[in-house]
């Protein structure tokens, strides 16, 4: 990894958060960049956490294992952003601190069997919702998304931080902004139904669509190509 090149593409995005930041009325302080490490060597997250970043996001199991085992944690808090299966909740909550895909009620009793068994005093999760209403992807429909957050919320291990959502691929930015003011009500009606529920984390945006996401409330954007280049295996 070109630590320069890796600088350049950090500050340059920054920039434009704090643009879309400012045209919303937002700050950029409110808005937390995870670098998505997916798809790349090791030593590519050691650069990223010499880059002064505090987490990382990877979208399987079996991958951040080998990473861990040769880097160690680094400091780093490591967020699982790809579907989750339920065989492979112990080894998720032994490898990650934040699990945001949460997509079921059964993968969260799953791991508040798995954080119960280890010796992890809980697991922190974000609860996916479908925004975008499409037939293949994970999460809970917006409509169900309430009921399931204070389901999940009855698991004593488990910490709901918040939600996680990936829009459509496409271009079409009012398709875009629908589904990421969509994820934004569903976390204040989430705040608003739940008694005690103060989760404040809304993971959205991607490096196609993460202005909109920023101009729409987003609090955490997960960002891979544009920080890291094309990943080299293409996942
Ligand atoms: C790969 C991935 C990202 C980052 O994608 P880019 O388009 O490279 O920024 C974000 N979120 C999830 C869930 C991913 O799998």
């Amino acid at each position: 990894m070109n630590e320069q090149l890796l600088r350049d593409n950090v500050e340059s995005t920054r920039e434009r958060i704090a643009l879309a930041a400012e045209r919303s009325g937002r700050s950029i302080d409110d808005v937390e960049v995870l670098p998505i490490t997916k798809g790349h060597a090791p030593e590519v997250v050691l650069a990223v956490a010499r880059q002064g970043f505090t987490a990382i996001g990877e979208n399987r199991v079996a991958e951040a294992e080998t990473k861990l085992a040769a880097l160690g944690r680094l400091g780093l808090r490591w967020h699982m952003v790809g579907h989750l299966q339920r065989n492979k909740a112990a080894a998720a909550v032994a490898a990650f601190d934040v699990i945001e895909s949460v997509d079921s009620i059964r993968l969260g009793k799953r791991l508040q069997l798995e954080a119960e068994r280890s010796a992890s005093g809980g697991v922190a999760i974000l609860v996916q919702v479908n925004a975008g209403g499409e037939g293949q992807k994970s999460g809970f429909a917006s409509t169900e998304l309430v009921e399931a957050v204070g389901e999940l919320r009855e698991l004593n291990r488990v910490n709901v931080l918040g939600l996680m959502t990936m829009a459509p691929l496409t271009s079409d930015e009012r398709v875009l902004r629908h589904t990421f003011e969509l994820a934004r009500r569903c976390l204040e009606r989430c705040r608003n139904e739940l008694a005690g529920f103060h989760g404040r984390v809304l993971s959205m945006g991607m490096s196609n669509d993460f202005e909109i996401a920023v101009e729409e409330g987003s609090t955490e954007v997960r960002l891979g190509t544009v920080l890291l280049g094309e990943r080299p295996e293409g996942l």
